[in-house]
């Protein structure tokens, strides 16, 4: 079954929303199957960044990631991938669809509640950093 890897971000933590976003993935028979809460290490910031690595942004983004606690999670289930990241919304906040977690509670761009994993690839990649001890494919 596909799985993907999520992060709740610091803004939202601090919303106190967790409750809320999970329960947008299981309204969507989305699974649970791995769940915990830490404060980020900018070592792992900038391992699951990678990509961005000298863009403008860059910066700002690791500082936001491990200001305060996040929790990740992996979900799974059918099509997963893009089932989240339609329910997360856009990037950019003028391409965010009513309805979507960015949309109701997001700050801005940078502060925008939810990462996801944007393909199968991404989502191997990320389970290994995020979920070291997690078995299964
Ligand atoms: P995420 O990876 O966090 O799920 P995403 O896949 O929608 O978000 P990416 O292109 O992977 O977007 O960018 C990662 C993060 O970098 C975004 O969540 C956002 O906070 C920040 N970001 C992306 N583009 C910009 C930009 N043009 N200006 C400022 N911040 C940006
Ligand atoms: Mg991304």
């Amino acid at each position: 079954m596909e799985k993907t890897l999520v992060l709740i971000k610091p803004d939202a933590v601090e919303q106190n929303i967790i409750g809320n976003i999970i329960s947008l993935y299981e309204e969507a028979n989305l699974k649970v199957i791995a769940l915990k809460m830490e404060k980020v290490s900018r070592e792992t910031a900038e391992t699951h960044y990678k990509e961005h690595k000298g863009k403008v942004f860059y910066q700002e983004l690791i500082d936001f990631i491990t200001r305060s606690p996040i929790c990740a999670l992996i979900l799974e289930g059918e099509n997963c991938i893009a089932k989240v990241r339609e329910i997360n919304g856009a990037t950019k906040p003028e391409e965010q669809k009513p309805g979507t977690i960015r949309k109701k509670y997001a700050k801005g761009i940078t502060e925008n509640c939810v990462h996801a994993s944007d393909s199968l690839e991404s989502s191997k990649r990320e389970i290994k950093i995020w979920f070291p001890n997690f078995k299964g494919e």
